[in-house]
């Protein structure tokens, strides 16, 4: 019988938001595989957790994963923790947990904190649907083209910056994505200085101007808004017809689309121009 690998989510900076499983499971395993062993050993002292680490990170992950594998395929429970928030969330984890899923061992998430989460749950944008981006490419040009992509984007994007490049990031956002888009900053959550913002992009930027920000943060960017077509249904259809060399279908589809109309309204339209 194989041993189970525990997914384990730790704080993101207050140390109470530790689960009593969380506690109970970093206890009980044989082995506790941590991005920086150091680090974690504060967390586990605090909780009189006396289990023995080995490290697991971006630079040894292939090696170490095999390692791992061999020991729950002897039997051996594990936990993988990363230094804050929860494993393979923007964090090392995945090339291991993906093999385990290979060679059929199971593995079990202890749920607990996200810093994406919590910003997005204290950010008052929209949560129904979001997109998660990790970290915004740290270099001008990767990021402009990253925030490209997000200018007319309909779900509520999330990313994660360093804060020496917040101030560049807003004002590239002002720049792609207009002055007036809503955003979110969350800085340094569940900790002493923790702090909201929330504006649009233009008031971002003047609010953090000449500030030295510090700390750790999560962007959140609210949907663009929609923006309404010009013109008439007819029109539309009467002009990609002109302009492309689109088959009916697809000219339908996409006036559809541009109007937020269903596909058969625009369909009976375009039959009217066709005769
Ligand atoms: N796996 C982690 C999680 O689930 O939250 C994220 C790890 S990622 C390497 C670290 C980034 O998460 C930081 O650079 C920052 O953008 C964000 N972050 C972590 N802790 C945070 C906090 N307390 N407040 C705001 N953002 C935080």
């Amino acid at each position: 019988m194989s041993g189970i690998l525990y997914v384990v989510a730790t704080p993101i900076g207050n140390l109470e938001d530790m689960t009593y499983r969380a506690v109970r499971i970093l206890q009980e395993v044989a082995l506790i595989a941590a991005e920086d062993t150091r680090h974690s050993r504060k967390l586990l002292d605090h909780y009189a957790i006396k289990t023995s680490l080995i490290s697991y990170h971006e630079h040894n992950e292939e090696q170490r994963a095999a390692q791992l594998i061999g020991k729950l395929q002897a039997g051996e429970s594990l936990a993988l923790i990363s230094d804050a928030g929860t494993p393979c969330i923007a964090d090392p984890g995945y090339r291991l947990v993906s093999q385990c899923r290979r060679v059929g061992i199971q593995v079990a998430a202890v749920p607990g904190p996200s810093a994406l989460i919590a910003a997005l749950s204290i950010s008052g944008l929209p949560t129904d649907a979001f997109r998660f981006v990790g970290f915004l490419p740290a270099k001008a040009h990767g990021r402009q083209q990253m925030l490209t992509q997000f200018k007319d984007e309909q779900q509520t994007v999330a990313f994660y910056e360093a804060p020496h490049r917040l101030q560049s990031a807003l004002r590239d956002i002002v720049e792609i994505c207009g002055g007036d888009r809503q955003l979110a900053v969350a800085r340094e959550l569940t900790k002493r200085h923790e702090e909201l913002f929330s504006g649009t992009a233009a008031e971002a930027v003047e609010y953090y101007a000449g500030k030295r920000v510090k700390g750790e943060l999560v962007l959140l960017l609210s949907p663009a808004p929609k923006r309404t077509p010009e013109g008439s249904v007819k029109e539309a259809l009467a002009r990609l017809h002109a302009e492309t060399d689109l088959r009916w279908k697809e000219i339908v589809k996409q006036v559809a689309k541009e109007f937020g109309l269903p596909g058969s309204e625009v369909y009976k339209e375009s039959l009217k121009l066709r005769d």
